[in-house]
């Protein structure tokens, strides 16, 4: 089946794509399969996949484990509302969530999509201090350059520039936000990088609710990797000051950090995490917002006697299923090996980016490399150097970045590399 040039006019008339314009929309390819870590256009070119459907597709395109688990479950059934009914794939999916989260998280909320898990989290804090007597706790603090979705709670806290919400924010509500960390992943500690953090919960623990942020790696905000010893901090002082700690892992979660969850990295436990994209495998939408029994059964104390959220799709059986196969998968597999083995290639194969005259900056962290541009790039103009060397990578700004599928061979990700570092090479010099 191929799509014509009727078909890809109305989409370019019609159809918003992520972030798009309807008067100048950027070119959209027409992909026509994706199998393993390649997706076939519909004029039959491959291209290998270096962004994993934005994070999501760890164990590759068409898996038969994971078809195999929608097949069955769409034949049993595919949607059955969640409000006073339940089902096996939402309780074994909670029961794998609660065995693999750090800590003491064991209250599941299966929310549709990450934002949403975000806008869960949010009202979770904000119902706890309630609960507890101090709604005038209901404000939240966080840190610039993060990136926690779309949705008007999660808006509010990403960076005010870099969070893409810029146009939004005379209407979003007025939140807390310290400077980004600035030392970086492996570099030594110096205190003074969360000296305004401590004196914004110092000064205002009595109106915030929570610190959210995005544990090591900040993603969408600027793919930047930060010191595991500011998140060991921000814990303590989050327990000293009586704020709650949310940790927005639906980026990094299920082991793209190189630990199961970036928390790891530091040896702490969030009060509140969030959890998402990998969760099935890239096959469907679906998130998880986890709690302690302490937040849950706090909540559940307060006046409204519940908790306020449920959403028409909570809960999905067929997603449900999805992820169950896809943790299944995960944990079968010897995960981390492969993302180190990842971690290898991509420092290997773009360590000759550094070189370059464009280049300001090359880093990498588990399976996610990034090379940082002195420039923005125009998106439509590189990709088309990238689609000419058969690669499928969307830059944005000055970072180029990609976050292959654990399951890439290295001879795949030896020719994604190298294809990046020339098509820079070819674009900027
Ligand atoms: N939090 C983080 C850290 C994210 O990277 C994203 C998505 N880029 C979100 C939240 C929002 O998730 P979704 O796009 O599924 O709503």
């Amino acid at each position: 089946m191929s799509i014509s040039a009727e078909q890809l006019a109305f989409d370019q008339q019609h159809i918003w794509h992520p972030y798009s314009s309807m008067i100048n929309p950027p070119p959209t390819y027409p992909v026509a399969s994706a199998k393993g870590v390649r997706l076939t256009l519909d004029d039959g070119r491959e291209l290998i996949d270096g962004m994993a459907s934005w994070w999501s597709v760890i164990h590759g395109y068409n898996h038969p484990v994971l078809n195999a688990a929608a097949h069955q479950q769409i034949d049993t059934m595919p949607h059955v509302m969640f409000g006073g009914l339940t089902h096996e794939p939402a309780i074994e999916l909670s029961r794998k969530l609660v065995a693999m989260a750090p800590g003491a998280l064991e209250k599941v909320f299966l929310a549709d999509s990450g934002s949403v898990a975000v806008e869960v989290a949010l009202k979770m804090a904000i119902q706890y201090w309630h609960a507890r007597g101090r709604p005038q706790k209901h404000k939240l603090l966080t840190i610039r350059n993060g990136y926690h979705g779309d949705t008007f709670g999660a808006m509010s806290v990403c960076d005010p520039v870099t969070g893409m919400h810029e146009i939004f924010s005379g209407m979003l509500p007025q939140q807390f936000f310290a400077p980004a960390p600035q030392v970086k992943f492996d570099q030594p500690w110096d205190d003074s990088d969360i000296a305004e953090l401590r004196t914004l919960l110092e000064t205002h623990n009595d109106k915030i609710a929570a610190l959210i942020l995005e544990p090591i790696v900040q993603g969408a905000g600027g793919m930047r990797f930060y010191s595991p010893e500011y998140l060991k901090q921000a814990r303590a002082l989050c327990t000293q000051y009586d704020v709650l700690l949310i940790a927005d892992e639906i980026a990094t979660g299920f082991g793209r950090s190189g630990k199961l969850f970036a928390c790891e990295h530091a040896g702490i436990e969030p009060d509140i995490l969030c959890l998402g994209k990998a969760i099935t495998g890239g096959y469907m939408t679906l998130a998880a917002t986890l709690t302690t029994a302490h937040i849950g059964e706090t909540i559940s104390a307060g006046g409204a006697g519940c908790f306020m959220h449920g959403p028409t799709f909570m809960g999905n059986p067929l997603a449900c299923a999805v992820a169950n196969a896809s943790l299944g998968l995960l944990q079968e597999m010897d995960w981390q090996a492969q993302v180190q083995r990842i971690e290898r290639g991509l420092k290997a194969g773009l360590a000759p980016a550094a070189e370059l005259e464009s280049v300001a900056d090359v880093r990498c962290l588990g399976a996610i490399g990034v090379i940082e541009m002195k420039e923005p790039v125009n998106t439509a103009e590189i990709q088309t150097y990238f689609i000419d060397r058969g690669l499928w990578l969307r830059p944005f700004g000055k970072l180029v970045y990609v976050m292959p599928p654990y399951v890439m061979s290295d001879e795949d990700l030896a020719q994604l590399t190298s294809g990046m570092v020339d098509s820079i090479r070819a674009y900027r010099g």
